[in-house]
């Protein structure tokens, strides 16, 4: 999980450092293997294709949910009040916190992919979490855009890009926290990224306090992904121009 070394109450903008620079995680990686192998593979075969899928996590990917009952008494304060980024929601019984960046990094990802949102958790639940992420219903257009277990039901276990409609394995990326929730075959397409944990609940902590605890919060996590997303893209152009100036002198 990345740190901070200067703990900083919900900083007004949450990539930039207290120098105002953007600043990066030292801990980042998007793959636990080596760096960056499936995301490069799946931009690789689809070079001829302008716009790639690109499907979401929620839970501890983008936003963290935990039921109300399960906040610590230091976390409590989060019940009432405001919160600076006004990016916690009490929704019924659980409590949200979205990831720091989030709402940029789904404006920017969606200029370079086409955005799904992929929950084990319930239809009602996705659509509450898509509403929060996506209030003007800018990124997650339709229905087929947020699949949830109903959706997922008949393929089993394991998350799928079988249930992901006008998706194949060419031409889709995922970005979740754990690897194992998805099928063999949709591995090779996956972004492991850290898992953000706000709340204390099931941090397995025993020591350390939540960010929620801290009144602090990660920090540039997403903007870095965010970054990692555009450089590859940037390649992925530049292979398509190589491709139309061979194509040119050659044919
Ligand atoms: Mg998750």
């Amino acid at each position: 999980m990345a740190t901070l070394s200067q703990p900083t109450l919900f900083q007004e903008k949450e990539n930039l450092d207290l120098n105002g620079n953007l600043s990066f995680p030292s801990s980042f990686h998007v793959s636990n293997c080596s760096p960056y192998p499936n995301f490069a593979r799946a931009l690789s075969v689809n070079s001829n294709s302008r716009k790639l899928h690109l499907v979401l996590d929620l839970d501890h990917t983008l936003l963290h949910t935990t039921q109300l009952c399960n906040l610590t008494p230091e976390e409590d304060y989060l019940k009432i009040g405001t919160h600076p980024h006004r990016d916690v929601f009490v929704l019924e019984t659980v409590i949200t916190k979205l990831r720091p960046f989030v709402w940029r990094f789904l404006d920017e990802a969606s200029k370079m992919f086409e955005l799904y949102i992929y929950t084990k958790g319930n239809r009602y639940y996705a659509g509450l979490m898509a509403a929060l992420l996506d209030p003007r219903k800018e990124y997650f257009t339709s229905v087929s855009r947020v699949i949830s277990c109903e959706d997922h039901g008949i393929l089993g276990r394991y998350k799928s890009l079988d249930a992901v409609v006008g998706c194949n394995y060419s031409n889709v990326l995922i970005l979740d926290d754990t690897e194992e929730a998805w099928t063999k075959e949709s591995r090779d397409n996956l972004i492991v990224v850290e898992k953000y944990c706000f709340f204390r609940h099931k941090m397995g902590l025993v020591k350390c306090k939540s960010y929620a605890e801290l009144k602090t919060d990660e920090c540039g996590y997403l903007a870095a992904l965010l970054e990692v997303l555009k450089a590859s893209w940037k390649n992925l152009r530049l292979l398509e121009k190589r491709k139309r100036i061979s194509h040119s002198i050659f044919c």
